[in-house]
């Protein structure tokens, strides 16, 4: 199995057949497991096998698949899967570190992971936030005794792109661990491991699923720090996947490559349709020359990805005018769906956040994020430009 391509093993890694040699993976909707005696009730709790299960919370076979086959494409000993992927990034940054730890992070995040940050500053631990692009203050910001640092490889939704091979290099000066939440970059143009990520967080509910259906996360590391640091902390604080949502990612994700793939070629072909054209003011994708990072981006992922950010001109009444126009395209705030979806930060996923930080991470009222679907992508740009046509 460690032989088989990505393609292969999003297909294979990780099955677990019962005695019924069912194709499909199966789903144990079970939350508890029967003991054959008192006996092998009190061994499985002072240790449980890799087949051996106790209860959904800590464990359970269709999870168990999932996590196996994450892990086999993120090129990690292990995971853990989380009910959805803040309870990945809480799962990963908090079962590290206690009070008086330090953690760098970067500053341009998804509103919910600088929740997380907050929350740790309330229990003691010092967060400095620094401008992810930024090597410097990377080097000013991690000291000796820094715990952890913490980063989207790829940001929501400035697509900024954190260059992981340097970072990780000035983290590992000083023990830090290296946590990514690599959503954008997608499992299937990650390199993470490889450019020196120590622990790789996914929200399962995008591009793993790929059809809006469940939340999901999962938490990709070694050995120990899965089942010693990540484990204890996630089955105690309540935090597991269900085995339904489980089955739907191992299904997703027999799919992704193919549809990551398309998705991420009609987004280059629609980021360079719309780069220029009356109505944007500018377009940010990672796959345009010139974007910041273009050459990182192409480095770390071999492409600009599936989500596209445009600032249209008349800022938030031309941004609205922009959505309300479109047909095909769907207001909404998932990413990496099947289904093309437009979303207004300023005005939704980033609305927490104070007018200065709004400016300073570059949510301008005019910007949109658009990720782009599995439709036709003729489709798609014809829609885009019609309703371009109305700003
Ligand atoms: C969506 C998202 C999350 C949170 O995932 P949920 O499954 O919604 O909890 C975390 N980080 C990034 C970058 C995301 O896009």
């Amino acid at each position: 199995m460690d032989d088989w391509a990505p393609e292969t093993k999003l297909v294979h890694a990780g099955v677990r057949r019962s005695q019924y040699g069912e194709l499909s993976e199966a789903i144990f909707l079970t939350q508890g497991f029967v003991y054959d005696n008192a006996e092998q009730a009190e061994a499985r709790f002072i240790k449980a096998g890799p087949d051996e299960f106790i209860y959904a919370r800590y464990g359970n076979p269709t999870v168990r698949m999932f996590e196996d086959r994450m892990a086999a494409i993120e090129g990690t000993e292990d995971a853990f899967a989380t009910a959805s992927g803040m309870a990945a990034v809480n799962g990963a940054l908090t079962s590290l570190v206690k009070a008086g730890d330090h953690v760098v992070a970067a500053r341009a995040l998804f509103g919910s992971c600088l929740y997380i940050l907050d929350l740790l500053g309330r229990f003691g631990v010092e967060v400095t936030l620094v401008d992810g692009t930024d090597l410097a203050a990377w080097r000013g910001a991690v000291r000796e005794g820094t715990k952890a640092v913490f980063l989207e490889s790829v940001s929501n939704p400035t697509l900024e792109v954190i260059d992981l091979k340097s970072v990780a290099e000035i983290a590992h000066k000083v023990g830090a661990t290296v946590i990514v939440d690599n959503v954008f970059a997608t499992p299937v143009f990650s390199r993470a491991v490889e450019l020196g990520a120590d622990v790789v967080v996914y929200s399962a509910t995008k591009h793993i699923d790929g059809g809006g259906r469940v939340l999901g996360g999962i938490i990709c590391g070694t050995k120990d720090y899965i089942r010693k640091v990540v484990e204890p902390y996630v089955k105690h604080t309540g935090g597991a996947m269900s085995p339904f949502n489980a089955w739907v990612m191992l299904k997703g994700m027999e799919t992704m490559g193919l549809r990551v793939r398309q998705q991420a070629a009609t987004a280059q072909m629609v980021a360079e349709a719309l780069s220029g054209h009356a109505g944007v003011e500018r377009t940010i994708f990672p796959g345009l020359p010139g974007h910041a990072q273009h050459k990182i981006a192409m480095e770390q992922m071999g492409a600009g990805g599936t989500v596209i950010a445009v600032d249209i001109a008349g800022g938030q009444a031309g941004a609205f005018r922009f959505l309300n126009a479109l047909k095909l395209v769907k207001i909404s705030n998932n990413l990496g769906d099947a289904k093309s979806i437009v979303t207004h930060p300023a005005t939704t996923t980033h609305q927490r956040l104070p007018a200065e930080q709004k400016a300073a991470l570059g949510i301008t009222p005019g910007l949109v994020r658009l990720s782009i679907g599995i439709e036709d992508a003729g489709d798609i740009l014809a829609d885009l430009k019609q309703a371009l046509a109305k700003v």
